[in-house]
């Protein structure tokens, strides 16, 4: 798919709206279109700053949203912006996730992660998708997006953090193991001439098993490593969002390669499918700088 010259090049658009949403996290409206898809991300430009990749938090036809936090140089500075000001954005860029009508659809979102998930939330409920979304975050104060996610349609929202002051006290990670397992034995219990697996299913209200067609994954990507796997054990199809360090954002610079495949996450990414991931073996084991070097997740975690 080729990407037309006028979304490669950045132009500016005016802030609309400003919501502070937590202490750390802003979410900027903009005043004007890219015509972005659920999973898609912009180049997000700061005149003598810096370009630094954000998801598509909404994006209605007539205004563009990014939810981001003040994490160094470049989100501190943006995070300075006032309504009115201007900012660049280059874009849409990357695969979005897909969905067929009337499909029961699992989203796990950690972090920032909720803001693109709100996105799929709002248009899958408008193709009468039933969603589960799971919401989580180190405490309730660092929950985003929850009230805008309570007012759609067809949504059982599920909240966890990490010290318990809201929702289920661990990962959500645990809450969707649990929705998994609730109707359905994991591939390797299944007799071999199983040909007619069941399809992954939760209980609804009334006791009756309703079948899980896909989950979808936005989130820190230890959160992301566990989703896949727990995907490949249920064998339910899964499609995850990616982040690798960008800068050209339209697969032109190859600084966002995966091994061993060569994928690029700006191109062929961020949404990528599970099957994918799952021959992915840099996936949760490291990932590469702005020169290319490699860090493992192992060390992150380690150092804090
Ligand atoms: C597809 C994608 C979608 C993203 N969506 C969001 C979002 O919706 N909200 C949000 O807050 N953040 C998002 N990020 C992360 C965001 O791009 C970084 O947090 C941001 O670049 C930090 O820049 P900084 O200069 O403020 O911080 P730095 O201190 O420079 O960096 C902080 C962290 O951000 C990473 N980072 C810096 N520049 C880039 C870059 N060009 N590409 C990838 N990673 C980078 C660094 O590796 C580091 O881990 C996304 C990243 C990707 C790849």
């Amino acid at each position: 798919m080729s990407i037309p010259l006028q979304s490669r090049l950045p132009r500016t658009y005016r802030i609309k709206h400003v919501k502070q949403e937590t202490e750390m996290v802003r979410t900027f409206t903009f005043d004007g279109s890219l015509g972005a898809k659920p999973g898609q991300f912009a180049m997000v430009w700061l005149p003598g700053a810096d370009e630094v990749p954000m998801s598509v938090a909404c994006d209605d036809g007539a205004t563009t949203r990014i939810t981001f936090f003040a994490a160094g140089g470049m989100t501190n500075e943006l995070a300075k912006l006032r309504v009115g000001d201007l900012a660049g954005l280059r874009g849409p860029f990357g695969t979005h996730y897909e969905w067929e009508r009337g499909q029961h659809i699992v989203l796990v979102a950690g972090g920032y992660g909720a803001a693109p998930m709100y996105f799929v939330a709002k248009e899958t409920a408008m193709h009468d998708c039933t969603l589960d979304v799971i919401v989580g975050a180190r405490s309730n104060d660092h929950l985003l997006y929850v009230e805008e996610l309570e007012s759609l349609p067809h949504v059982s929202l599920h909240l966890a953090t990490d010290d318990g002051s809201a929702g289920h006290k661990g990962f959500g990670t645990d809450i969707l193991e649990k929705l998994l397992s609730s109707c359905h034995r994991p591939a390797a219990a299944r007799p071999i001439d199983a040909t007619s697996a069941p399809r992954i299913s939760t209980r609804s209200d009334n006791g009756k098993c309703s079948p899980i067609d896909q989950i979808f994954g936005c989130g820190p990507e230890m959160m992301l490593k566990r989703i896949s796997e727990m995907c490949a054990k249920y064998e339910v199809t899964a499609q995850l969002s990616m982040e690798r360090y960008m800068k050209c954002g339209y697969g032109l610079c190859g600084n966002c390669v995966m091994d061993p495949l060569g994928i690029r996450i700006c191109k062929e990414g961020p949404v990528v499918s599970n099957e994918v991931l799952l021959q992915l073996t840099e996936f949760g084991k490291y990932y590469r700088d702005d020169l290319g070097k490699k860090h493992s997740f192992d060390a992150i975690r380690k150092q804090r």
